[in-house]
């Protein structure tokens, strides 16, 4: 029994390729026949903006092996050279704290209750 049918088999793939198609130098050259011309696809315009890139293929890498990428790896101030922030959130640039001079109020207070604890 046969199990493959006879478009499968590798003699009907040779008999079906065994003509050589010739490339022609241009449509001049074709024979002229009595039959309607070969007329390329109707097409209709799609809506929304065209593609810029083309579609990759599935096999087709998708690294950007040609490109250069800006890679960072941590923010270094420019102002003060240290890392982990930028010139624009340096510490040099924020206004002095309040706290201190509070503290310090706090402390000469503190500091003459107990002269004038002490002199009681
Ligand atoms: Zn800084």
């Amino acid at each position: 029994m046969d199990f493959v049918d006879a478009c499968y088999h590798t003699q009907t793939y040779f008999k079906a390729y065994e003509n050589l198609i010739l490339p022609m130098n241009g449509m001049e050259l074709w024979d002229i026949t009595n039959m309607p011309p070969c007329v390329p696809p109707s097409y209709s315009k799609q809506p929304g903006r065209p593609r810029k890139a083309r579609m990759k293929e599935v096999g087709e890498c998708s690294k950007k092996a040609n490109v250069v990428t800006k890679v960072q790896d941590s923010l270094r101030c420019g102002q003060c050279g240290r890392n982990g922030h930028n010139k624009r959130t340096c510490h040099r640039n924020l206004p002095p704290k309040t706290k201190i001079k509070k503290r310090k109020a706090k402390f000469i207070i503190f500091c003459l209750i107990l002269v004038n604890y002490s002199n009681k």
